[in-house]
């Protein structure tokens, strides 16, 4: 009889334990998702517009993005990438406040920042600021191994895709066009394709020449290289030579010989930097947290993509800038030692 009793009793202090535990628990959980809450809160999330996926914007802000990601503790950031379709369109859509952060060519940052060139409607964005410069970017013609393409003249009356609105490929393309005086009409058939599309649409025999301006090695030159065993062609006539001698921003480059199947030779074209960019109403903490991602990760950031393999923190801060230098990244910059 009093055995039952106990087991009453027993059950009864299990019931108030449990009530105990269970409502310590829900307790728990609410301090839990409050804290949760208010550190969500304090997390910004910034997003990256780079280009298209073949090329190596599209790597590039993913290297970056992951190494501010990884040190998220630290500032509270998350950042993600957009694949866009490059430079003018970064420049566009930072400048309306869609996007956080971009990278686009130096020559058409310095000509947004200044409302100059193919900016001149829009007026100048002086809110542009420069975080760090990247890598060098090549204005790239890759022609079918059947055709006989060998000069940038060669293209008229050819089947030529000349990118999408909004690339720096078809912006430096038109400023190209007119130095020359020509028109689209001078290529039979002017296509405008994503830059994933290009390589094959080559190989497929879609069209005659791909304009690509992008650093090396990338995704779509080595397709269309291997795929079909494309041609990089010469960009260096003397118009080219105009073109470069007036703008600061431009310069003679080479595509290396033997970095892409059946192009043993060096290459000679035109080209500029890629600069990852933001507006001045990015909080100087986060500029200064993120260039700091990028720079005390650096050999991690250098083996995200061939195209880094070479790169030297000293070239990635110095000036000219296209942009004024973000007042996040120059405190980092002269903190770190990298500027003096
Ligand atoms: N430079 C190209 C552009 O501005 C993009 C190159 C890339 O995506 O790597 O559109």
């Amino acid at each position: 009889m009093w055995r039952l009793c106990y087991t009453a009793v027993f059950l009864r202090q299990m019931k108030i334990i449990m009530k105990y535990v269970l409502r310590t628990a829900w307790l728990l959980g609410w301090l839990l998702l409050a804290t949760g809450q208010s550190a969500q809160a304090e997390n910004r999330l910034l997003s990256l517009g780079t280009g298209g996926v073949t090329g190596v914007y599209y790597p590039a802000g993913g290297a970056i993005c992951r190494l501010v990601n990884l040190t998220r503790q630290q500032h509270g950031i998350r950042c993600a990438v957009e694949s866009t379709r490059g430079s003018v369109a970064n420049l566009e859509r930072v400048r309306s406040g869609e996007l956080d952060l971009g990278i686009a060519e130096s020559y058409w940052l310095f000509h947004a920042y200044h409302g100059s060139e193919r900016f001149q409607p829009a007026g100048s964005d002086t809110k542009l600021r420069t975080l760090l410069t990247l890598y060098p970017e090549y204005f790239t013609l890759l022609a079918r191994s059947d055709s006989a393409i060998r000069s940038f003249d060669d293209l008229r009356g050819k089947r030529v895709s000349i990118g999408k609105p909004g690339s720096g490929q078809r912006a430096t393309l038109e400023t190209l066009l007119r130095k020359k005086g020509w028109r689209l009409a001078d290529f039979s058939e002017a296509l405008e394709l994503e830059p994933a599309e290009q390589a094959s649409a080559l190989c497929d025999g879609r069209i005659d020449v791909m304009i690509y301006t992008v650093g090396h090695p990338s995704g779509a030159t080595k397709e269309a290289t291997r795929e079909c065993g494309s041609r990089l062609v010469e960009v260096a006539d003397d118009d080219v030579a105009a073109v470069v001698e007036q703008n600061p921003y431009y310069r003679w480059v080479s595509i290396p010989g033997g970095l892409y199947d059946g192009n043993p030779q060096d290459t000679r074209t035109f080209g500029m930097s890629a600069v990852f960019f933001a507006s001045s109403e990015l909080p100087e903490p986060a500029a200064y947290a993120i260039v700091k991602a990028v720079f005390e990760q650096f050999d991690r950031f250098r083996r995200l993509h061939p195209a880094f393999a070479r790169l030297e923190p000293g070239h990635m801060v110095k000036g000219p800038y296209a942009a004024p230098l973000h007042p996040g990244a120059e405190r980092y910059f002269r903190e770190s030692g990298l500027l003096n």
